[in-house]
């Protein structure tokens, strides 16, 4: 089987450098580019499995980039995971505005990223409505409307459902509580943003041991993960 091919963007060799060993030593293809040029010639030609986008480039930055390359027809499926030294709410949504699948906040565990890469490897395979869909031990079939974890039934009302429904569809992907309402409840202007928050909590009990399946993400919204509670630590951007 062909190794899924890795495009680095990062202007800090020494970073790039570790996510590249560890990139190897985890069956990929990594390959390095230092600022947005280097990329573009990358994805000419080449077009990679993922992005890792670092934020703090020279010239252009990450946001600019993953704009472009969504806007892009030949970059527009790629998958990116942008990496960034900023932890504040406004600078990630902005991100994942821009187009970026995921993103993880230097300092990073690599076990983390890791599973963050294969995650969004695994999501590329397309949706299929009507499909049943497995995250674990957890699987939701919506013909028969029935959820189950580790082979037994759970119960859920219409809207945890839903919710659930759109989640496991979409996982690892942190989504914001208006990209909820508007995935999962619809056009409904008038609905509080806070609703999606107690939906959460329901389905939460409603999943009971799976509930910690469904991350939340402080600042910016909820994420379905099939590998909850990575440890941090690790590389530092210097
Ligand atoms: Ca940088």
């Amino acid at each position: 089987m062909k190794k899924p091919r890795v495009l680095i963007v990062e202007d800090e060799s020494a970073i790039a450098e570790l996510i590249a060993v560890n990139l190897r030593h985890n069956g990929f293809d990594p390959v390095w580019a230092e600022d947005g040029a280097g990329a573009q010639r990358e994805l000419d030609a080449v077009l990679p499995d993922v992005v890792l986008l670092d934020w703090m480039l020279p010239g252009q930055n990450g946001l600019t980039l993953a704009r472009k390359w969504r806007s892009d027809a030949r970059t527009k499926a790629v998958p990116i995971l942008m990496l960034t030294a900023r932890g504040d709410e406004p600078d990630k949504i902005s991100g994942l505005d821009a187009g970026a699948d995921d993103y993880i906040t230097k300092p990073f565990s690599t076990q983390e990223l890791m599973a963050r890469i294969r995650a969004v490897l695994r999501r590329r395979a397309p949706e299929q409505a009507g499909e049943a869909v497995s995250i674990g031990d957890l699987n939701l079939d919506p013909v028969t409307h029935r959820v189950s974890w580790q082979g037994a039934p759970l119960k859920l009302g219409p809207t945890e459902f839903k919710l659930l429904n759109f989640l496991m569809r979409h996982p690892e992907r942190v989504h914001s509580r208006a990209q909820l309402l508007d995935k999962v409840w619809g056009d409904h202007v008038f609905i509080e943003e806070r609703t999606v928050d107690v939906h959460v909590k329901r389905l939460r009990e409603a999943l009971g041991i799976a509930g910690a399946l469904v991350e939340t993400v402080r600042g910016v919204g909820y994420r379905l993960t099939s590998e909850p509670h990575l440890q941090h630590l690790a590389v530092r951007e210097t």
